[in-house]
């Protein structure tokens, strides 16, 4: 690993946001509720907005729970605006991209991001599966690039997978972390592996709950309750898979299986169609199950 500037006591008070979809708009709400500002960026204003609206209904049913008060609801609000280009990130300490699982599309951003920020800033990447060593190589800041990987939904979910590439610095690694642990999250550092260790276990096995379904063993209901009931998951594999969007289960296959070239990682054949057919999950209002 190398050394550099920066660090732990480096001091991270402005965020940058990339990608203000269901991960992003989680990240920015617990980023602005640990006093971190916020500049959240998408495709487009609208897109960013539609983010922006998602975290005032999460904070506003936290507010109605008890969970927060209102005051500080208002507070995280208050911290976060949208960067209409995405030059606005440019005054933060940090970037944290959760654009679409698409490598071009990520390297792409790792690139413009390198561009534009401060020479100085980390530049993170949410990806669920491509290597960091990959996205670090489009930068001219490798030792500054890392894995900052989060769960969905953020606001619930303690874990991060901090990822670490070919030339993160310990510097960049230990930022990171305090990071996370501001946002109250557990941090577990993991080195560049393809699907890291929560992928790697998660996604092959709700791709064999699609081959169950597909090969007709038992009901998708069922399939579920296998799950829930046999092994006290808290939620079936298909009802995850609509969680996190079956697109990006499908892009965390198809790297699994290149990457690491056992035919064991091939995605199913059905997973694929209902990607195909735009049948994504939560997000489009019918996956497995029909919201
Ligand atoms: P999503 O489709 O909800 O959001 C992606 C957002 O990125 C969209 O709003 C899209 O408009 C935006 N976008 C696309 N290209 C962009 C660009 N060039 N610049 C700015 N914004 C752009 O997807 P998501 O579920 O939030 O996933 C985002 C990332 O987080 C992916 O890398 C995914 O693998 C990762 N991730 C997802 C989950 C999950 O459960 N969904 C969990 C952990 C990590």
């Amino acid at each position: 690993m190398q050394q550099s500037q920066g660090g732990a006591d480096m001091n991270i008070s402005t965020v940058a946001v990339i990608g203000a979809g269901q991960m992003g708009s989680g990240i920015a709400q617990v980023a602005a509720l640990s006093g971190t500002r916020v500049i959240m960026h998408d495709l487009n204003y609208e897109l960013a907005e539609r983010g922006l609206s998602q975290i005032r209904k999460a904070l506003a049913r936290s507010v109605e729970k008890g969970r927060i008060s209102r005051e500080d609801s208002e507070a995280a609000l208050s911290r976060i605006c949208v960067g209409r280009e995405l030059s606005h990130a440019c005054d933060a300490d940090m970037a944290i991209e959760a654009v679409v699982e698409a490598v071009d599309v990520k390297l792409r951003v790792m690139e413009q991001l390198d561009s534009i920020m401060k020479p100085d800033a980390i530049i993170a990447s949410n990806t669920s599966s491509i290597s960091i060593t990959r996205l670090a190589a489009a930068t001219g800041r490798p030792d500054k690039v890392i894995g900052m990987h989060f769960f969905n939904p953020v606001p619930v979910m303690k874990l991060v997978e901090v990822i670490t590439g070919y030339d993160t610095s310990r510097e960049t690694q230990e930022a990171t972390c305090s990071l996370a642990e501001k946002f109250g999250k557990t941090p577990v550092i993991v080195k560049d592996s393809p699907g890291f260790v929560a992928n790697r276990l998660l996604i092959p096995m709700i791709n064999e709950a699609v081959y169950c379904l597909m090969e007709n063993t038992a009901s998708m209901e069922d399939i579920d309750k296998v799950s829930c009931l046999g092994m006290n998951h808290p939620i079936g594999p298909l009802a995850l898979a609509d969680l996190i969007g079956l697109d990006v289960c499908l892009a965390i296959m198809e790297v699994l299986h290149e990457s690491l070239g056992d035919p064991k990682y091939r995605p199913c054949p059905l997973l694929r169609k209902m990607v195909e057919s735009g049948r994504l999950g939560r997000k489009t209002g019918r996956g497995f199950y029909d919201y």
